[in-house]
This record gives C-alpha cells, sequence and structure tokens, in this order.
C-alpha cells in the first residue's frame, strides 16, 4: 500500500488509529525517561510515588485535595473551582490510583494527547504520513516537552491540545463543508475557554484568520461565515452550556430550513457578534497584551512605592536565535526546514492558514519570552514533516522512500531524545522537606498563617493545609514587602510586622482592600514604615487583635535567594528614586583553604593571619568569626570570636559545608539568627520544629 499517494477516501480509519496510538505510546515512552531515572531515589518520593516538579502544581492539588474533602477555609485562595482541580478531582474518584500517582502521571497522559488533533489534521488533508511524523516530533520537542513531562502537573497538559483539537474541527468543516461539521467547532472552542480564560486571544486570532480567509479567497462561499459563526459562539464569555445550547439551537435551524434566507443569517450573525463584544470584548487581549508586550514599569499604591516584580524575571528579552530553534523544533536546522516547509504546506493545503496564529504567538517569544514558543511547536513540526514529504518525492520505490522517512524522522526526533535525557528537573522538594511540612499540618490549624518566600507558598498549602501571605501566583512587590520585611529584619520588628500582616491581610479580603502596608500606617499614624514600629514599641499598644496562630517557615533552599528576598523590603517607599545600597551577603559552598587563606570564589578570600576579607582588590576587616555546627546530640554548637569593631562577619556552617560572608544588617536578621543560629528571643518566638533543612517557629505576639 503506498500511503502517499492514497486519495483521502482511501485511508482506512484503522491505519489512522493505529498510527495515533503508536505515536501516542512513543509521547508516553519518552516522558517515561525522567521517571525511570528518578524512580530508586527516595529522596524525591512522597506516599510511595514521585512528587511533582513544578511549584504550580501544587495551587492545582490544592484545590483538588479541597474539592474531594468537601470544605476548604474561606480566603485560603484553594482554587476549588479550577478546571484542573475539578478534573483531577474527578477522575481520583474514578480512577484507583493513589492521588501523587494521579497527579505525577496527568501530564504524561493528557499531554500526549496532542499526537490525536495533529494526525487527524494531517488525515483531513490526505496527509496521514505528515500528521503522524509532526505528531512524533512535536509531542517531544523542547518547549513542548517541558511543560508536559511526568511531574509537571499545571494547565499546559491540554493548553495546547484543546486550541488544536478546535483548529482540527475548523479544517474538517472546511474541507467537508456540511453543517454537521459546525458544532464540533463551538464545542472545542468552549472548552478551551473553559480550561484556560488566557486563551481567549488566541481564540480570537483564529476567529479573525478565519473570517479573513473567507473574505479574501471563499468570499461568496456561505460555509465560510457559519464556521465563524460557530467560532464566536465558542468563545463568547459565557458559561459553557449556554454557549452549546445556542449552537445547537442554530444548528437546529440550519438543519431544518435548508434554504437559508440571507437577510436572517446575517442578522444572527450580527447579533453574535454584538454578544461577544457585549460580554467579553477585546479588553482582555488589550490587557494581555499591556502584560506581556508592552509591560508596565511602575507599581504604585497609595504613594508607595513597592518593587517591581518584572525587574526579577529575566524570560523576557532578547532570546538567542539558537536557543528559540530548538525549543520549538529541537535543533537549527529543523526549525529552517520546518518553516520552510510550513510555507509550502500552507501553498498546497490552504486550509492550514488556521494555524497561523500557533505560529505568530510562538514568534512573540522573540521579544515576549521564552513561554511562548509552546504555540509554535506544532504547526513547525507540519512544516518539518511536509518538507520531508516534498523532499522524498522523487523516490519512486514505496518502501525506499519509508525507509529514507524513517532515517530523517529519526535524525530530527534524535535531538529531542538527548533534552529529554538530559532535562532531569529535581520535584520541587525533598522526601525530608515534606516531612517537616506534614508534622508540621498536624501541629497548626487550618486558620493559621505560615510567613515564608513566596515559593513555597503553594506546597506548604497542599502538605500543611495552612494559610500564606504570599505565593507563586501572589506575589506582587506591594504584597511581598512584609514577606521580605518579617524574614530580614531583626526579630522584634518582624514580630510586630508579622501579626500586623496577617491581621490586615485578613480584614482585607472583608473590606477588599489589598494596600495593608498604606492601611496600617494609616491606623497607627506612621508615616513610614520606621515610624510605625517606633510608634509601636513606644505606645506598647496592644497589636491588632489576634485571630489566629501565625508561623515563621525557614528553609534552608532560601538561603541562595536571600538577597532577592532582601529587595522587595530594603527600599525607600516614599522616594522610588532614592537607590539604597544594598546589605553585603555572600555565600559559597565551593571553597579552598590553602593554609594563609580560604579562597570563597568570586575573588573573595580570607586571609587568616591579617584577620582580613579580601573583596577584589579591597580588604576588609573581619568583625567577627562564627562557626556553627551539630554535636552529637543534634543540638546546635556555636563558637565565636570577635576581631574588630567594624567590617563584615564570617560564618562558617560546618554540618553543611557553607560559608557565609554577611554585613551587621544580614547577621542581625530574622532568617540568619534563627536558621542558623536557632538564636530566637523567647518573648517573640518559639521553635515549633528545628530540623536541618527547614526550620518552624510560633510567633508569641
Ligand atoms: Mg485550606
Amino acid at each position: 500500500m503506498d500511503i502517499f499517494k492514497l486519495p483521502k477516501e482511501h485511508i482506512v480509519l484503522r491505519f489512522t488509529l493505529l498510527l495515533i496510538v503508536i505515536a501516542y505510546l512513543f509521547s508516553l515512552s519518552m516522558r517515561y525517561i525522567w521517571v525511570a531515572e528518578f524512580q530508586g531515589m527516595e529522596q524525591f518520593k512522597y506516599n510511595n510515588e514521585l512528587m511533582i516538579n513544578t511549584n504550580d502544581g501544587y495551587y492545582f492539588a490544592e484545590g483538588a485535595r479541597d474539592i474531594l474533602a468537601g470544605s476548604h477555609q474561606p480566603n485560603d485562595l484553594s482554587p476549588i473551582n479550577e478546571p484542573i482541580s475539578l478534573l483531577t478531582a474527578w477522575l481520583s474518584q474514578i480512577v484507583p490510583v493513589n492521588f501523587e500517582t494521579l497527579i505525577l502521571y496527568m501530564p504524561s497522559i493528557f499531554g500526549s494527547l496532542i499526537v490525536i488533533p495533529i494526525i487527524l489534521i494531517g488525515r483531513t488533508l490526505g496527509q496521514t504520513g505528515i500528521g503522524f511524523i509532526a505528531a512524533l516530533l512535536a509531542s517531544v520537542t523542547h518547549s513542548y516537552y517541558n511543560r508536559t513531562m511526568t511531574g509537571y502537573y499545571d494547565t499546559d497538559m491540554l493548553t495546547i491540545v484543546l486550541p488544536l483539537f478546535a483548529i482540527y474541527a475548523i479544517i474538517l468543516a472546511i474541507t467537508h463543508q456540511r453543517n454537521r461539521f459546525l458544532l464540533p467547532i463551538t464545542l472545542a472552542f468552549a472548552l478551551t475557554q473553559w480550561w484556560y480564560p488566557q486563551s481567549y486571544s488566541l481564540n480570537t486570532a483564529i476567529l479573525v484568520t478565519t473570517l479573513l480567509y473567507a473574505l479574501i479567497f471563499e468570499r461568496c462561499n456561505h460555509h465560510f461565515y457559519k464556521i465563524s459563526l460557530f467560532i464566536i459562539i465558542g468563545i463568547l464569555s459565557l458559561p459553557m452550556w449556554i454557549k452549546i445550547a445556542i449552537a445547537l439551537a442554530i444548528f437546529a435551524f440550519f438543519h431544518y430550513k435548508t434554504a437559508l434566507d440571507q437577510k436572517w443569517f446575517w442578522g444572527l450573525f450580527i447579533a453574535i457578534i454584538s454578544l461577544y463584544f457585549f460580554t467579553g470584548g477585546i479588553d482582555p487581549i488589550w490587557g494581555q497584551l499591556k502584560g506581556y508586550v508592552f509591560r508596565d514599569s511602575v507599581s504604585d499604591d497609595a504613594g508607595l512605592h513597592f518593587y517591581n516584580v518584572a525587574q526579577t524575571v529575566r524570560e523576557a528579552g532578547n532570546i538567542p536565535f539558537t536557543i528559540f530553534a530548538e525549543r520549538i523544533s529541537g535543533h537549527p536546522i529543523t526549525f529552517v526546514l520546518g518553516l520552510l516547509g510550513y510555507v509550502a504546506a500552507i501553498l498546497a493545503y490552504r486550509p492550514l492558514l488556521i494555524t497561523l496564529p500557533l505560529i505568530g504567538l510562538g514568534f512573540i517569544a522573540m521579544s515576549a519570552g521564552l513561554r511562548f514558543t509552546i504555540y509554535a511547536v506544532a504547526p513547525m513540526a507540519i512544516g518539518f514533516a511536509y518538507m520531508l514529504m516534498l523532499i522524498t518525492r522523487p523516490i519512486e520505490k514505496g518502501w525506499l522512500r519509508v525507509i529514507v522517512l524513517v532515517v530523517f524522522s529519526g535524525v530530527a526526533l534524535y535531538p529531542n531524545y538527548l533534552h529529554i535525557r538530559e532535562y532531569m528537573t529535581p520535584t520541587v522538594f525533598t522526601a525530608k522537606e515534606v516531612s517537616v511540612l506534614e508534622k508540621f499540618g498536624t501541629l497548626s490549624n487550618t486558620e493559621d498563617y505560615v510567613i515564608t518566600w513566596w515559593d513555597y507558598g503553594y506546597p506548604i498549602r497542599y502538605y500543611s493545609d495552612v494559610k500564606t501571605l504570599v505565593d507563586g501566583g501572589k506575589h506582587s512587590g506591594d504584597i511581598n514587602y512584609p514577606a521580605s520585611y518579617i524574614l530580614v529584619q531583626p526579630q522584634q520588628n518582624s514580630a510586630l510586622i508579622a501579626r500586623l500582616a496577617v491581621e490586615y491581610t485578613e480584614k482585607g479580603y472583608e473590606n477588599n482592600k489589598s494596600a495593608i502596608i498604606a492601611e496600617m500606617l494609616t491606623a497607627y499614624k506612621a508615616d513610614t514604615v520606621d515610624d510605625l514600629i517606633l510608634n509601636l514599641q513606644l505606645s506598647n499598644a496592644v497589636l491588632s487583635k489576634s485571630t489566629r496562630d501565625i508561623y515563621l517557615y525557614l528553609p534552608l533552599r532560601m538561603m541562595d535567594i536571600l538577597p532577592t528576598v532582601t529587595l522587595f523590603s530594603y527600599l525607600d517607599l516614599k522616594n522610588p528614586d532614592n537607590k539604597l545600597q544594598q546589605p553585603f551577603f555572600y555565600t559559597t559552598q565551593q571553597f579552598q583553604d590553602s593554609g594563609k587563606s580560604v579562597e570563597l570564589g568570586n575573588g573573595l578570600s580570607i586571609i587568616k593571619e591579617k584577620n582580613m576579607i579580601k573583596l577584589g582588590r579591597e580588604e576588609v576587616p573581619i568583625k567577627s568569626f562564627y562557626q556553627v555546627g551539630y554535636n552529637q546530640e543534634q543540638k546546635i554548637d556555636i563558637n565565636e570570636q570577635h576581631f574588630a569593631s567594624e567590617g563584615l562577619n564570617i560564618i562558617f556552617m560546618a554540618s553543611y559545608g557553607r560559608f557565609l560572608i554577611v554585613d551587621d544588617f544580614y547577621l542581625n536578621s530574622s532568617y540568619i539568627q534563627m536558621f542558623v543560629f536557632e538564636q530566637y528571643d523567647p518573648k517573640l518566638f518559639e521553635p515549633v520544629i528545628l530540623d536541618p533543612l527547614s526550620k518552624v517557629y510560633k510567633l508569641k505576639v
């Protein structure tokens, strides 16, 4: 059988199904490489299962857990209405595996579905072989793999699959021009929109492309306007059941009234378009564009200027071509062939024009950040597969051509395989850290707050079921300010702000005010946060009524990001132009003791006989030296020596093999005092869990 020359009617369904199964299993097996590598490592397991490797996944897992439990706490930010949490909770009731196994494998199982619409698009165009090769490639290409690998439990598992089904539905309707192919269009778009509301812009772009297609090439073909109509219905900002009801009603009308009155149709068309502008319109699209392309830079809240989070996001900016190409096609050569093939494929199969918005969005990555490359993966894979077909067309012997295709496809897949072998993302937390969180969960109440850096917000809420001030989705400059302040200020300041921040955050949910720092300043008649602390101490005023317990979670893994944490509160809130000199912090686990000096890397060294620290060309006196370690009873032992009244402090964390060089600001910070030295003010804090990797203290004010 020559699969290349058969017209589409002759390609038997069974053959297509077989190709889908093969491609799907291929995608799954590639996603098993990570599992096989980590399977034996107990430090990555929880409940006898590997843990997930994306921070955001814990957010959705929290939602699913709470849906299954049937309850959650008000204002605990648990996403009980998120589609992915709903799907997970529903699956967990019908699939007989433990919850951790379910969320671990869902990304592989759903993400691999990408092969189906790609193969079906190929089949619709009479090129199932192209669809098959494209499906293999798309399923493992860097950016698609990275965001649908095993353990990457996030909405990405369907954010590409669903729009591809929608595009398949449109291509199918264009090719067959029958009314019965209209309904799947609305259904696919409605599902896409439900799963990932941010896809609104992409969906609108697909609609505009379809309309332009109609106006340019098929102006008199009424069917194209019907297709457009059913796309609009699918993307309306209305509940899914209403959209499906509208689509069914209109479909029934088309079906029973064969000779359609043009006036009537256009009336309907205008009505639905008006509904689009009335319900969602293009405002959300502008919002997204502004956020990604024209970044707003100032965050200003009631006259206070906070640190702008976008400043720490390094994803955006100019991306080297090689990385861009690898993320989309696996290799620059594959990318170039894919691009040429894509243009050629559109010339040969005009309905493929509908995939243009995916290419457009993917190429936006050049200016808006790597996260967008994932959109271009599928159409570029189709382009590459088409190119292979073109190149091998002169080969007359069918079997020889198949061999050549297999070899070329293998060569294109290989760099992606290598990437998968190398891309061994660790789990978010280790088993030891999770056991601390689990234990902490049993000691705390679900209404209690844990204060820590936002990176640990979601996992803590999942494992300990408590509340947090900041998390992976709630970390703008003003919200990060108190968290940062509490971690890096001396204990007295930390304790006062911790209590206020939690009480004002809870109050803020009730009266809808999120500017809690401004609220506090007004309430305590202070001009700055320093004044506020002073006023609180002077008046000995009773702090805002305590409604719950508050804990500080101090993990070792925060050590390396401490300077970043500090950035968010070590600033002049009133005057954004007053750029403060940041306090001094350096840490390393790579050092060499040469007898006379200890080399710490980056031009830093300790000159022992002079009691000096060399910073590049400068020499600074050592103020004090601390050696901290665990003794035989697993208690902290501290040896300290003082050398000068000014200078930098050295802390050698013997049990961790780690040096810290810090100024007095960091030495006195709550994090260093309570995590490194376990020195806490017993009037303010009491230890709850003191584990070498993570320490938890309870606030006593
Ligand atoms: Mg909760």
